[in-house]
């Protein structure tokens, strides 16, 4: 089988920085590693695939021999190492993976050393993620608040302390593996003899497997279950923003890592208040007589009542800003501002007497409009352009 091009498994250009091929190669080892794949060949040929490349990619000499010769110019002289395990894949690069790297790999597969550990004697295997919508009113997203849920999910089986053996029982050897965790196929070619081992999928690597499943949980290490969950949002949050809560989704099998719970926030439709942005707008109606006398009025606002004074001759459409009566900015200081659209309430339902009063105001100089629309001329020109 020919070999594929170094830089072409690790998806860079051939100028690539040792930057960019250590990113590279890190975002494939996430994606390819055993441990996310198990039992998954394909993936684990892509992971060795990926780290060979990275091998001599990332070492000036041999980049360069690999440059000018290709592969055959590695072969000679050089004798490049496949990797009999994944520990073995850790240590060569510990530069990469090393330092702030292990949390890296402690974020992603869960292979700090505690858990290494408790993959000794389980087999673990992440909960799922979840993810809930939070419904909130514009008043809550104004302040921020703390909300309490209860959640059903999987959750730790006490019995077996999320094990899923049956207390006492202990493990037995794999016997798929005889206990060493690996299951190794050799290989002859003029080349030399080629050892491939991969992790057994029957006991995850451990080299045992469960003597006697918990009675509880079925060997599941898990149990259908609630959880209390206190939720902190933060003021000024909007629809579709997200609050992830780290390991608070699944409890993972067997021992495994637990999920993700995802939070995702709503907004509930407000009676009187239209958010746009941080701003939020309010719709107030007088009556005639006061826009044109002028008047004090009450609005509403999201944090209690505000007076506002009308000037006389307000229009319909006039705009009021209300500074720092909107939304607080998410994360930043400062507020958006509530707007009051002031709007002139028309009757439909009067009385004779109120029908005479109108009737002998409209007699008065002052009070029809000298024209229909304030702009005639332009409103004109716009609708013959339309048509031409
Ligand atoms: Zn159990
Ligand atoms: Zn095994």
């Amino acid at each position: 089988m020919s070999k594929r091009d170094y830089y072409e498994i690790l998806g860079v250009s051939r100028n690539a920085s040792i930057e960019e091929i250590k990113s590279a190669y890190r975002k494939l080892a996430m994606k390819y590693h055993p441990d996310r794949n198990p039992g998954n060949k394909e993936a684990e040929e892509k992971f060795k695939e990926a780290t060979e490349a990275y091998e001599v990619l990332s070492d000036p000499e041999k980049r360069e021999r690999y440059d000018r010769f290709g592969h055959e110019g590695l072969r000679s002289g050089y004798d490049y190492h496949t990797y009999t395990s994944i520990d073995d894949i850790f240590s060569a690069f510990s530069d990469i993976f090393g330092g702030f790297g292990s949390s890296i790999f402690d974020d992603f597969f869960g292979t700090s050393t505690r858990s290494r550990r408790t993959r000794a004697v389980s087999i673990g295997e992440r909960g799922s993620d979840l993810k809930i919508r939070l419904a909130l009113t514009l008043e809550e997203i104004a302040t921020g608040v703390e909300k309490t849920i209860k959640l059903k999910k999987y959750i730790p089986c006490k019995h077996c302390d999320g094990s899923g053996a049956k207390p006492g029982s202990g493990y037995k050897t794999c016997p798929n593996c005889n206990g060493t965790g690996e299951i190794r196929q050799v290989s002859r070619s003029f080349l030399g003899q080629f050892i491939n081992i991969s992790t057994c999928s029957n006991c995850g690597g451990s080299g045992r497997i469960i003597a006697e499943k918990c009675n509880v949980c079925m060997g599941e290490g898990r149990i259908q279950g609630e959880e209390t969950i206190q939720i902190k949002v933060p003021a000024g949050v909007e629809n579709g923003n997200y609050i992830p809560l780290i390991g608070k989704g699944n409890a993972g099998r067997r021992g495994g890592e637990p999920g993700d719970l995802i939070i995702v926030i709503e907004e509930k439709q407000h009676e009187l208040f239209e958010r746009k942005n941080d701003d939020v707008h309010y719709n107030l109606l007088i009556s005639f007589p006061e826009a044109v006398l002028g008047t004090k009025v009450e609005v509403p606002t999201l944090y209690g009542m505000e007076s506002l004074k009308i000037e006389p001759g307000t229009q319909p459409g006039t705009r009021i800003k209300l500074p720092g009566k909107g939304i607080p900015h998410l994360n930043q200081f400062g507020k958006g501002d509530q707007i009051v659209i002031v709007n002139i309430y028309v009757p439909d339902n009067i009385n004779s007497k109120e029908k005479s009063l109108l009737k002998e105001l409209l007699q008065s100089e002052n009070i029809k409009p000298k024209n229909h629309t304030k702009k005639p001329k332009d409103f004109f020109t716009r609708v013959k352009d339309a048509f031409s």
